[in-house]
């Protein structure tokens, strides 16, 4: 088998974890790595360990859309729909496995750990009515918000043929650059405009134009379409499935471009050696306030606990 390498690639995620903090960042895509294969006790392998770790709303939010995507690619493959009640109760049966797990550290044991919490490595204080608060309201309440949004009655309608990806982890090259995408789902309706869908579970904001854009291009480049055939649409699954569609036109393309242009550029531009993808420790500093850093997985290693 070829050796792995730490190549240089994008996505948005990784982009969001650089402006977060560029000392979690390095931690993330460099510390870390290899860490599956280190030795229990190592450095590269605590920081891969805690690399997998969730804050409580990551993890509602990593529940919901692990269940669409069974729902989903069950219905792809068979034609049939779970009732929402079967979907709430597995994924109910799933969290609870993950929490008890999550509580007794059993990640430190994992090759690859799963549904693990900050909130247990760290012993944050939160309270068991909170714990249940959060699968009632985000996890059920998600799960019951997609069965009613519009977005879920047209995919019911739309013959399978149609759908074109499932939760499926892909990429395309930008200017030289492997950029990572996961669509949530995507289907072509019958005057022939593919939809982009993104389950949301937190609250509305403002429409994330670099989201849309990312898509948009994928999907040209994936399904031969122009800009004005992909139409991107953002599902509240705790508004009860309202959904906002938004269209990307050449100016937004053009915007969305510029803006992964110079999120690349910023991200290579403190590498040691950027041919190579080569970090140093050194040129990633840590976030000057430590007060931000309360719900941060490297907090021990980064000496701010
Ligand atoms: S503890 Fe703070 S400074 Fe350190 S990696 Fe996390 S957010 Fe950054």
């Amino acid at each position: 088998m070829a050796e792995l390498t730490n190549d240089f690639t994008w996505s948005k995620s990784r982009h969001e974890k650089f402006a977060e903090c560029r000392r979690a960042y390095y931690y993330a895509y460099y510390g870390s790595w290899g860490g599956w294969g280190a030795p229990a006790g190592s450095e590269v392998r605590e920081l891969y360990v805690l690399k997998q770790l969730s804050s409580r709303w990551q993890w509602a939010g990593s529940l919901v859309h692990d269940s669409l995507k069974q729902l989903l690619r069950r219905a792809q493959a068979t034609g049939q729909f779970a009732p929402l009640e079967e979907v709430v109760a597995r994924t109910r049966q799933r969290a609870r496995a993950q929490w008890s797990a999550s509580r007794e550290k059993s990640y430190w044991r994992d090759r690859k750990p799963v549904g693990c919490l900050v909130e247990h490595e760290y012993g944050d204080p939160v309270t068991g009515e909170e714990w249940k608060r959060i699968f009632e309201e985000v996890v059920a309440g998600s799960l019951e918000g997609f069965y009613r949004s519009p977005a879920f009655a047209r995919i019911r309608e739309t013959p399978r043929t149609d759908w074109l990806t499932v939760d499926e982890l892909d990429s395309f090259a930008f200017e030289g650059t492997k950029i990572w995408v996961a669509i949530d789902f995507a289907y072509r309706d019958r005057d022939g405009l593919v939809h982009v869908l993104d389950w949301k579970t937190g609250k509305e904001r403002g429409v994330d134009q670099t989201q849309v854009g990312i898509y948009t291009i994928y999907a040209q480049g994936k399904w031969s379409l122009a800009p004005e055939q992909v139409v991107g649409g953002l599902v509240y699954l705790g508004a009860g499935g309202d959904e906002v569609a938004v269209r990307a036109d050449p100016e937004a393309l053009r915007g969305c471009e510029a803006k992964m242009r110079e999120s690349i550029a910023g991200m290579k531009a403190l590498l040691e050696d950027p041919a190579a993808n080569r970090a140093s420790l050194r040129q990633f500093p840590q976030l000057e306030d430590p007060a931000s850093c309360r719900r941060c997985p490297f907090r021990r290693p980064c000496g701010r606990l």
